[in-house]
């Protein structure tokens, strides 16, 4: 049972109930939540629920608008769903190299942390995976496409991870959106505990504004909006995401044209001499080996170009992971990546 992976002081936990939750129907005097009554963009309290954006989020990813929660990122879901699962005595389980704020919302939360790490070559190590299932953990995080590796995982290897594992399997797919792969969110008429992340801050181009959806069961996302601060996301977040949503062609193009330049720059960069070699990637970036990943990241620095320095990560000695920018920027990467050698 799904509930059983909730803590159940949440099931049971009243939340604050907001002045604009207890209203429904037509009014047009509104002088319950203490707001200054003279018009501007933003006197009103925004919906705490965001129907009107989950409605149209919903109709964009062909989903069901109350399996949806909208949070400040999916920095505000990973932190959510470590808090509202009861996650097991070992705690939360990662599979390193990946995403750090996993870890970072376990630590800040007082839960402990089970590494299950990629093989060398990236792949899940479902031995691994057992494992930390058997030690107890009921929560796992799975980022397909992986950053900072750029891997992505099929359905049927997403699917051997949910069979080997007793509890919630979270699927962060911040970057689903530059892979050809198609969403685990897919495989989540087959198990409930599955729970599937994307966000507005990748392909969508609205990093600066802070939103991303968690797709789940209904008992995840229940427990999910009572722990949620109550205007979790402003009337002008609301406003502006319902106004890009309802463009996606712009979005459609742009990811077209940064897949295209992530294989340009895979095989252009593979033939430098300073390249060791570069990642297979679904994603917005590509991991690059270069052997001295310092002095490469400084010689970019000095160029006026930031990339990040992977190197200290689990299997990814002498590595950096270069976001895919606009064509000249990459060749700008390009050239000094030729002068370091
Ligand atoms: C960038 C990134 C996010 C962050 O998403 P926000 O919606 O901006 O908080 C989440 N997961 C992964 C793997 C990321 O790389």
């Amino acid at each position: 049972m799904i509930r059983d992976f909730i803590k159940p002081y949440i099931q049971e936990l009243v939340p604050y109930s907001t002045a604009r939750d207890e209203f429904t129907g037509d009014a047009r005097v509104f002088l319950d939540a203490n707001e200054n009554p003279f018009p501007s963009a933003v006197h009103r309290y925004p919906d705490p629920h965001q129907k009107e954006l989950k409605e149209l989020v919903a109709n964009l990813k062909g989903t069901a608008s109350d399996g949806i929660f909208l949070g400040n990122g999916s920095d505000e879901a990973i932190d959510l769903l470590v808090r509202v699962v009861s996650c097991g005595e070992p705690g939360i389980t990662i599979t390193p190299p990946t995403y750090g704020m996993y870890k970072v919302a376990a630590l800040n939360n007082g839960v402990g942390l089970v590494e299950a790490p990629l093989t060398r070559d990236f792949a899940l190590d479902y031995g691994a995976i057992r494992q930390a299932s058997q030690s107890g953990s009921r929560l796992l995080f799975i980022c397909s496409p992986n950053n900072p590796t750029g891997t992505v995982y099929s359905l049927d290897q997403i699917r051997e991870a949910l069979d080997l594992f007793n509890g919630i399997v979270v699927v962060d797919e911040a970057y689903i959106d530059f892979a050809e792969a198609p969403s685990a969110a897919t495989l989540r008429s087959e198990y409930d505990r599955l729970v599937v992340l994307q966000t507005f801050s990748k392909a969508w181009g609205m990093a600066g504004l802070r939103l991303g959806i968690t797709f789940a069961a209904r008992p995840v996302i229940d427990a999910m909006n009572k722990l949620k601060l109550p205007y979790n996301i402003s009337e002008l977040n609301q406003r502006y995401a319902l106004d890009r949503l309802r463009e996606p062609e712009v979005m459609r193009e742009e990811v077209r044209t940064i897949i295209s330049e992530r294989e340009r720059m895979s095989s252009v960069l593979s033939t430098l001499l300073s390249v060791e070699r570069v990642f297979p990637s679904a994603a917005n970036f590509l991991l690059v080996r270069v052997g001295d990943a310092e002095r490469a990241f400084r010689y970019l620095q000095e160029k006026g170009i930031i990339v990040r320095d992977r190197s200290r990560e689990l299997h990814c000695e002498g590595c950096l992971r270069i976001t895919i920018g606009t064509p000249a920027e990459n060749d700008a990467v390009v050239a000094a990546l030729r002068e370091v050698a």
